[in-house]
């Protein structure tokens, strides 16, 4: 047995995702430097999985010279729009950011390695993966949301094609789709479609390129309906709000599409963009569930019944805050790493930088009752 196998990390980071990343930086501005972050693929694979043409909507901007940190940035001083040239940047390009700001940290990361199962006894963590079980002090939940689509929404489901499962709009094969969800993949996938001169019909049980709300984790962003006012979009797009999908069948080699008992027809499997389950149902065992499904967490984003389970990344939920984004759940980084360095007796002093860049540190205290978030 190989001494690393008796040992006991103080951290382990399960995921290296957006999320997995920016918090490792984090535990090691911590002082914490016994962890190791468990990537099943590779870092940045979710990113890298994203069909060709999809593109951030939220824009990188090199703003950190006044001590703005670039919306797509997961640690101080970095600004993905700096070193990529890019304000939008493809899935492809932003998983190449993150395994050159991993490299750049020096990250311990172990990829190819996929965590199983984690259990919890005599106050430790063991952490399963496919050939050695693990031990660690906390473990840090960061496998994202993206490989785990939620699938089954509705009878007939498996007819169809998740977003997350495309690989490049223009290559997909049909002129007329259905598409059921109108949130932001919905409106990137008929964006793209419309543009390869496709029809579209597009389905959702409400309205979100009309909501009033100013969180973009609740209405389209800007850049979707920025989109939608394209006239390639306007002339191949047909928008069908408060129509909730019913059921997908398939007949004769046909997709039939039930919303509202009145049937519509494809020849192309629908694209289900009905967002995703998300990777915490895995380690439900160890979080209380909210009323909505999504991991109840202390202040410092921890189990209420596993002391030492915590949780990054866009399932976080405090109340109604939702944090979906990146530049929303990184301001979570710090409040993680904080919270483990004096679970370890570290004073985690360099934290204090977090604070400067306008990020939390030691609860959900955010810029006040005015904030958007807030
Ligand atoms: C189409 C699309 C567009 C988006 N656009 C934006 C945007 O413009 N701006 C923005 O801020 N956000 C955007 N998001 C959201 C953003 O991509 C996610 O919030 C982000 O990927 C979450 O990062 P993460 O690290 O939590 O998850 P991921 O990026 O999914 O990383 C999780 C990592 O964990 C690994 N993993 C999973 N399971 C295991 C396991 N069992 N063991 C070990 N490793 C595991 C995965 O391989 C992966 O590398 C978008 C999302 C989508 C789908």
């Amino acid at each position: 047995m190989s001494s690393e196998l008796n040992s006991t990390y103080d951290v382990i980071v399960v995921g290296g995702g957006a999320a997995g990343v920016g918090v490792a930086i984090a535990l090691l501005h911590a002082g914490i430097d016994n962890f190791v972050v468990l990537e099943r693929h590779a870092v940045g694979a979710s990113f890298a999985a994203w069909p060709e043409e999809t593109r951030f909507i939220t824009p990188s901007f090199p703003s950190n010279s006044i001590g703005i940190l670039d919306l797509n940035s997961i640690a101080i001083g970095i600004s993905p729009a700096y070193s990529m040239e890019v304000e939008h940047p493809t899935g492809k390009e932003y998983a190449a950011h993150l395994k050159a700001v991993a490299s750049h940290f020096e990250l311990p990361i172990r990829e190819r390695t996929k965590v199983k199962q984690i259990s919890r006894s005599d106050g430790e963590f063991q952490v399963r993966t496919g050939t050695e079980s693990l031990r660690a002090k906390h473990v840090i939940w960061a496998a994202g949301e993206f490989q785990y689509p939620h699938l089954s929404s509705f009878p007939g489901s498996e007819f169809c094609q998740h977003t997350a499962t495309i690989g490049s709009y223009e290559e997909l094969e049909g002129d007329d789709f259905i598409i059921i969800g109108g949130y932001e993949s919905g409106i990137d996938a008929a964006y793209h479609l419309a543009f390869n001169e496709r029809r579209v019909r597009l389905f959702d049980s409400g309205c979100p390129w009309k909501d009033t709300s100013s969180d973009p984790s609740v209405a389209l962003s800007t850049y979707s309906l920025e989109r939608m006012r394209e006239d390639w979009f306007e002339e191949q797009v047909k928008l069908f709000p408060h129509s909730p999908v019913t059921a997908v069948s398939k007949t004769d080699g046909r997709y039939e599409v039930t919303v509202h008992g009145q049937t519509f027809r494809t020849d192309v499997p629908p694209v289900l963009a009905g967002g995703f389950t998300g990777s915490h149902t895995l380690v439900e065992n160890l979080f209380e569930q909210r009323d909505d499904g999504y991991p109840l967490l202390t202040e410092h984003d921890e189990s209420t019944i596993s002391p030492g389970m915590f949780l990054c990344g866009p399932a976080v939920r405090h109340e109604n805050h939702v944090f979906c984004f990146i530049y929303k759940y990184r301001q979570r980084f710090a409040v993680v790493a904080k919270a483990i360095a004096t679970s370890l007796g570290l004073p985690a002093e360099q934290l204090e930088e977090y604070r400067q860049w306008g990020m939390y540190l030691d609860d959900l205290s955010c810029c006040g009752d005015e904030c958007a978030v807030c």
